[in-house]
């Protein structure tokens, strides 16, 4: 409906924008939003049940996250004071864009890449800024001019890229950090399938702030957390408008036992680079189909029939994302699977024509 017709005073950017809106929950296998395909190990699922027993649920959760913080702080060896906690990263792209807002606000952000940056920004009142990325989705020399010339306030890159699936070159990021009152929100959601990380930078460069989360490689995505981390001086500004208990008191739990289980967690990873590369070999076996590099869990690919191909694909149970209109049309993107899940995969493109 048009927010304009509504009889409530609503922001008027409501009006120009629409909801979210995932592929819809068909077929038997969901291939098509990027999560880890594996259910959480065994002995993390023993803890979690303990700790589900014990859980004083009548009591609010502790809004510092501090058991959780000091364990996250310990694994990745960065000051405990450099993290905020968010009800997945979604909810910290939303804080950044609160925090950083205000009138004459302006992001700039490559297309195409992870759809809700625009739609945070412009529900919060930005200005967006677009810049294309090259034939290869790499960034272009005119995306640090735009960044140099435009000065906004914020960028936001996720690297590698969601949904074109590539890690942007190094050499980039760091000649746009470089440019001078461009803060670089660097989304790093799928750094552990590949790429290079600057969360060792983050806590006193004060250019870059880095986002991750626990739902991609480390399998929770229904857990909701994901984290930043950012010079103490700007956490504790964040920290002035996090709500206190967004993180609940399960997902704290949860995760601490995850992270005393971090290797286990972070064992399965290379089983789902070589179903990567599984899915490498049968796509490009696939007649007409164009792969774009991945250094993600997720492959992107061209393909002239990608309307068929993607209810064939459905026919079959395997739920796929297809992009509409723009730069990604005639795209379907396709997240690893299981072993199990890689050979359905397999057999259902051999069975194309
Ligand atoms: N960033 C990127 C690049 C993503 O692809 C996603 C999820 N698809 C997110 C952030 C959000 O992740 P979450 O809210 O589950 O942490």
């Amino acid at each position: 409906m048009n927010s304009t017709a509504l009889p409530w005073p609503l922001r008027p950017e409501l009006a120009g924008l629409h909801a979210y809106e995932p592929e819809p929950p068909l077929g038997d296998t969901a291939l098509d939003a990027n999560e880890n395909p594996l259910a959480p190990p065994e002995a993390w699922a023993q803890r979690a049940a303990l700790r589900l027993k014990e859980a004083a649920l009548n009591r609010y959760p502790d809004p510092s996250c501090a058991a959780l913080r000091g364990k996250l702080a310990a694994l990745h060896q960065v000051p405990g004071n450099s993290l905020v906690f968010g009800n997945g990263s979604d909810e910290l792209i939303s804080l950044l864009l609160t925090a950083f807002g205000g009138p004459g606000a302006t992001l700039l952000v490559p297309t195409p890449t992870f759809s809700m940056y625009k739609l945070c920004a412009l529900g919060q009142g930005w200005q967006v800024m677009e810049e294309p990325l090259d034939a290869a989705f790499g960034l272009t020399s005119a995306f640090l001019e735009k960044a140099r010339v435009a000065k906004p306030r914020l960028v936001f890159l996720a690297s590698p890229n969601n949904p074109t699936g590539n890690a942007f070159d190094p050499a980039m990021i760091e000649a746009l950090m470089e440019i001078d009152g461009v803060t670089l929100v660097l989304d790093e959601a799928y750094v552990e399938f590949g790429g290079r990380s600057w969360l060792k930078q983050a806590p006193a460069q004060g250019r870059v702030i880095v986002l991750r989360t626990f739902s991609k490689a480390w399998g929770l995505a229904g857990l909701r957390l994901g984290w930043l981390c950012a010079p103490p001086a700007l956490v504790a500004e964040l920290e002035k408008l996090r709500l206190p208990y967004n993180i609940d008191l399960l997902a704290q739990a949860l995760a601490e036992e995850a992270l005393d289980l971090a290797d286990l967690f972070m064992g399965r990873v290379p089983a789902l680079l070589q179903g990567r590369e599984t899915l490498r070999v049968a796509l490009s076996a696939l007649p007409g189909a164009q792969l774009y590099a991945s250094d993600a869990n997720f492959i992107l690919f061209r393909h002239p029939q990608a309307v068929g191909l993607h209810q064939h694909l459905l026919a079959a149970g395997l739920r796929v994302r297809r992009f509409g209109a723009g730069p990604l049309d005639g795209c379907l993107r396709i997240s690893v699977g299981s072993p199990e899940q890689n050979r359905r995969i397999e057999t259902a493109l051999k069975g194309f024509a």
